[in-house]
Formats: structure tokens, C-alpha cells, sequence
């Protein structure tokens, strides 16, 4: 699903004159790669700030703290994403309520307007912008300005992705991002960043990120560790942003080779709405019901690799069963079809043209 040795070989040289930067300059804790990082992140994202932290499910906590979310708040959510969104929200105290997905797994927004309207307690909303595709961002802001949400976006998967005009992470007081390494941006080891346009929210990013720490050794609120290191910093800025947009380039062409040339009635493509940008983080296929082994089976034969996103729904994880403080609001039978048929087809930046149509033609050949 990944060849990071394929990234390696692209990126390597960059990668140790980045070290070299940080190795030479004796600093290794928030200084001017962090700084340099965060102002080519957000100008690159289009914020007035960017807040590097430990990794993305760090970022929507900070984020969620940092609007003032805090323990027995609603908050909004999916039931379909990595489960690192939910536990963000659980790291607060909060309560996650859940609404079922639309067709192409994403937060149905119609229902949350609904159930908005219903229970005025939900404060805050963390929407996510599952596998690249971006949620109606003009819906989202909507629903914003009807209800003062507070919106932390979880932009992990959709770096650089675009809605018509706008971009993902705009309509939100507050955007996460992750640099795990698999992550369309990724580091080689974790990070995440906050983002936000509001100078307020982002001190107190910046203080909540670095023990709560308004100023040195004053501490004004209870906060965590999860700095991004200078050597991170100093990869993401010197060796990998600068090839995003090439590789998002690439994702787009692989995801157009799939959506134009793989037909099979057994398998369903999620194709973007007119005018949406995604930004590929996954290429997800929708296998008719109960025939996903035999699918899977079919690429492993094949040598290709696939993967599900997600086999198991947030709300039926142990996990929340234990914290027990959460809400499912009606049926999530949508998020729950996509738990048993979905497969991820490989859609990383270093696939070959070669490779592309192995995966095209396995899809087309297989008979379940
Ligand atoms: C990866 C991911 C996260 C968590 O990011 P980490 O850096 O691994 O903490 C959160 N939300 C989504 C949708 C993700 O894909």
C-alpha cells in the first residue's frame, strides 16, 4: 500500500541535509525548523497560523481544547474514521455523538443539520474528510453559522484538497493534520499540526502543545507534551512539501486511470462531485455484499496489496464501550455497509504505470 523506500530514494538526499540543518545548528526543540515548518505549512494551507505538534490526534485535542470544548460537551462526529478521532474527543472528556455516514462514507451533514436542531446541548462538531474526499464545505459552514458550532476539521487524510472554491480546513475555527508516515504529507516518524486563522486560538495552541506554558515556567492550564521536534520540522519543511503537490498530482492521475478504466458490476467506485479536488489518500472500492474475501483473496493472488478502512465502526469499539460516555443518534447502517465492503486499492505516489494497470486489470478479471 506504501514504498517508502521508493520515497527514500526521492527524497534521501534532502532528508539528511535536513538533519545535517538541525545537526549543526545544536537545537533540537522548537526553534527555527519549527518555525520555518509552520510558516511554509500554513501559507502552503492557506492560515495565517500553523501549530506543529507531537502527531494528529494531538492536534484535535489541542484544537478541541483550545475552542473551550472540555469534559460533558457534545461534540459532533463520525462513526466511520481511525479511531484516533474519537479518542481525541474522549481525551477531553467529551461526549462524541454519532451520525451515520452518506454514500461516499463521509458525515452525513443533512442528518447532522437534523439532529442539531433536535439537541441544542451539541456544541462542537469534528468532521472528517475520510480517504481524501472533502464534506460539503458550503453545507459545513452552514451548518456553522446556524448553530455556532465550534468546528475542529480532521483534515489528516486531505491535505491540499479543494471544494469548489474552497479549500478543506477553512470552514473550521480550527483544522488537525497528521504527518504519520502513510499520511499524504508524512514525516518519518509522527507529527500533526493545528491550524487556524485566529491568533487567539492559536497561543493557546501553542502554550496547551508545551506544558501549558503561557510564558517560561508560568503554567496557566494543564497541558500536555506534544512538541514536533526540530528534525521533523526541518524533513517536512527542507524534504517533503516541497514534492506534495507533485505527488497529490500523481495520486489524481492513478485515481483517474482507476475511475475511467475499472469496470466490474461486483465493485463500486466513490468518484468525486464536480468541482472537488481530493487529495487520494485512499482509493476506496465498494465490494458487493459478502464477496469482499474473495476480492481480497483475488489481488493477494494478483501479489497486490489492499487494505479495509475501517472493518469496525467507532461505536462498537471496547474502548468507548468502556469510557461509556457517548451517543449514537438513529441508525448507522451506512457507516456499517462501508465497515463490511469496503476495500482500499494501492493509490500511494511511487506506483509504476505498470503496477497501475496490474491493479486495473485484477479488478476487471475478477470473477467472484
Ligand atoms: C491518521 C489519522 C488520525 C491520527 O493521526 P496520528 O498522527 O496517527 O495521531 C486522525 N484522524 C484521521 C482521519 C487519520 O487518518
Amino acid at each position: 500500500m506504501n514504498e517508502f523506500k521508493r520515497q527514500w530514494s526521492v527524497v534521501g538526499a534532502e532528508v539528511l541535509a535536513a538533519t545535517n540543518q538541525v545537526g549543526e545548528s545544536g537545537w533540537y526543540i522548537l526553534g527555527k525548523e519549527v518555525g520555518k515548518f509552520e510558516s511554509d505549512l500554513a501559507s502552503y494551507m492557506g492560515f495565517k497560523n500553523a501549530i506543529g505538534v507531537a502527531n494528529g490526534m494531538d492536534a484535535i485535542e489541542i484544537g478541541l481544547r483550545a475552542l473551550g470544548i472540555e469534559r460533558g460537551c457534545k461534540v459532533l462526529t463520525t462513526p466511520l474514521t481511525a479511531f484516533a478521532t474519537t479518542l481525541a474527543i474522549m481525551r477531553v472528556g467529551a461526549v462524541p455523538v454519532f451520525v451515520d455516514t452518506d454514500s461516499r462514507g463521509l458525515i452525513d451533514l443533512e442528518l447532522c443539520g437534523a439532529n442539531l436542531k433536535k439537541d441544542r446541548a451539541i456544541k462542537a462538531m469534528v468532521p472528517v474528510h475520510l480517504y481524501g474526499f472533502s464534506v460539503a464545505l458550503d453545507s459545513l459552514k452552514e451548518l456553522r453559522d446556524e448553530f455556532q458550532l465550534l468546528v475542529v476539521e480532521d483534515c489528516a487524510q486531505a491535505i491540499g484538497a479543494a471544494y469548489g472554491s474552497m479549500k478543506v480546513g477553512t470552514v473550521g475555527q480550527v483544522s488537525a493534520t497528521s504527518f504519520y508516515p502513510t499520511k499524504n504529507l508524512g514525516a518519518m516518524g509522527d507529527g500533526g499540526a493545528v491550524l487556524t486563522n485566529d491568533d487567539e486560538i492559536a497561543l493557546k495552541s501553542k502554550a496547551i502543545r508545551n506544558y501549558g506554558q503561557s510564558s517560561q515556567y508560568i503554567h496557566a492550564e494543564i497541558g500536555l507534551n506534544s512538541r514536533l521536534d526540530e528534525l521533523h520540522a526541518s524533513i517536512l519543511s527542507r524534504a517533503m512539501l516541497p514534492h506534495l503537490d507533485t505527488w497529490t498530482k500523481r495520486r489524481s492521475e492513478v485515481a483517474k486511470k482507476y475511475l475511467d478504466t475499472i469496470e466490474n458490476n461486483d465493485l463500486l467506485l466513490l468518484r468525486p462531485i464536480d468541482g472537488e479536488a481530493p487529495s487520494w489518500h485512499l482509493f476506496p472500492a465498494i465490494v458487493k455484499s459478502g464477496l469482499r474475501q474473495s476480492f481480497q483473496a483475488h489481488l493477494l493472488k494478483n501479489e497486490i496489496a489492499s487494505a479495509v478502512h475501517y472493518p469496525r465502526i467507532v461505536p462498537e469499539q471496547e474502548a468507548l464501550r468502556a469510557y461509556g460516555s457517548y451517543e449514537v443518534k438513529g441508525g448507522l447502517s451506512m457507516a456499517k455497509s462501508f465497515a463490511e465492503n469496503e476495500v482500499s486499492l494501492p493509490i500511494h505516489p511511487f506506483l509504476t504505470d505498470a503496477e497501475v494497470e496490474r491493479v486495473i486489470e485484477a479488478c476487471n478479471s475478477w470473477k467472484p
